[in-house]
């Protein structure tokens, strides 16, 4: 049956894996050295951010950083940021030497409290995520900081449910309605739950050692608040404004009718990036197995290559949105956080350590920001916003 999938596939398929190459010289990454300032006084960088007072008064921030102070494990505080313009907030961890980068340690939504247990002792530093959209000068944001009243000790653990619509692998999921066959049809059904146990079976190999734990859709759950992410079939077309996500095959002349922007998975509701510090604990993500799917034969996808290609490419896909349920921001580095990490479905992706990337519409392309001195580390993170890791998720 995986030789007919190879048959089918591979002899009629045009060759377009997308080379991630390509797409990042086609995202347009630039670079900012430092934490870029806005309107405000400060020079931008750690050492110099403006101080917050603890006092639980209510502070402006002009740019995008400030000082929250000195802490040691066990110790904790309050905080709530709000302003027109914030998307989220984070907590930022300095390094040890100089403070030149801060280690993303949590974070927040605007306007919600988020009440801080420390976990790794060190400076603790807001960084502020305004809307790209916004005017320079319209970045302001208000900023309340106070001792917790009663440290609640961090969650040890998330729970993902994976959840597998029916038809998700062929209505029309990998099928192509425009030029797939009905053997195709019946191929992919018949191959629907080997994919899903396999895809079960890679994502729980991918988040081994970390606090999240995978359960499996026939797995029975406890009371204890769950994630979900969902396999749709659906295929769902990037409009104008869709970022997250979302790419556009490489420029290829000879197949005008293969550039067509998809989203591959999002955070639900849609438009949401993340949840900044896994404030929420039964958030929603989907992938859409569809987009993986070019329609017509000249567009397949090498996706459809093998009945591994199906799996790694759903199974990372679905651990990029997770990333995103519990807090992981996309960073700049190739790894399963990268925003066109869904694209580099032939080879094995992991969590690494990666610096901040923000994206961005200018005159309808992505533009992606790449700030230096916000770094990403999953462990760190991981420790910092559920505390030490359960012996019982340790690979
Ligand atoms: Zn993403």
């Amino acid at each position: 049956m995986k030789q007919l999938f190879l048959q089918l596939r591979i002899s009629k398929s045009v060759a377009i894996p997308l080379p991630l190459m390509v797409l990042i010289a086609l995202l347009n990454t630039s670079c900012n050295p430092i934490f870029p300032v806005d309107n405000s006084s400060s020079d931008g960088t750690l050492q110099n951010a403006q101080s917050l007072q603890m006092d639980g008064s209510s502070q402006k921030l002009n740019g995008n950083l400030a000082a929250i102070g000195a802490f040691e494990v066990s110790e904790s505080f309050r905080l709530r940021v709000s302003g027109e313009n914030v998307q989220y907030f984070f907590l930022l961890l300095g390094d040890e030497e100089d403070n030149v980068a801060g280690l993303v340690a949590g974070g927040g939504h605007p306007e919600s409290i988020v009440d801080y247990s420390v976990n790794i002792s060190g400076d603790y530093f807001l960084f502020i995520q305004y809307d790209p959209k916004s005017a320079a000068d319209a970045r302001t944001a208000m900023v309340e900081l106070d001792e917790q009243p009663a440290p609640a000790p961090s969650p040890p653990r998330q729970l993902v449910q994976l959840v597998f619509t029916d038809g998700f692998l062929h209505s029309p999921g990998l099928w192509d309605p425009v030029d797939g066959t009905n053997e195709d049809l019946a191929f992919l059904e018949a191959i629907s739950d080997i994919v899903r146990n396999e895809v079960a079976q890679k994502l729980q190999d991918i988040f081994a050692g970390t606090p999240i734990e995978i359960l499996h859709d026939t797995d029975s759950t406890s009371d204890e608040p769950v994630s979900r992410i969902t396999f749709s079939p659906e295929r769902v077309l990037a409009d104008q404004s869709t970022i997250n996500d979302s790419a556009l095959p490489p420029p290829d002349p000879s197949r005008p009718e293969c550039q067509i922007r998809v989203v591959f998975g999002e955070v639900l509701p849609s438009g949401t990036t993340l949840d900044p510090g896994n404030q929420i604990h039964d958030d929603e993500a989907v992938v859409y197995v569809g987009s993986f799917q070019g329609r017509g034969e000249s567009c397949w996808t090498s996706t459809v290559g093998s009945i591994n290609s199906v799996v790694l490419t759903l199974a990372q896909t679905a651990a990029h949105e997770i990333g995103h349920l519990v807090g992981l921001h996309h960073v700049e580095q190739i790894d399963l956080m990268n925003r066109s990490a869904t694209l580099a479905f032939l080879r094995d992706l992991e969590f690494a350590r990666g610096q901040l990337q923000l994206d961005r519409l200018r005159d309808g392309q992505i533009v992606s920001d790449v700030f230096t001195a916000v770094v990403i580390d999953p462990d760190v993170y991981f420790q910092a916003v559920f505390g030490t890791i359960p012996a019982d998720v340790e690979p």
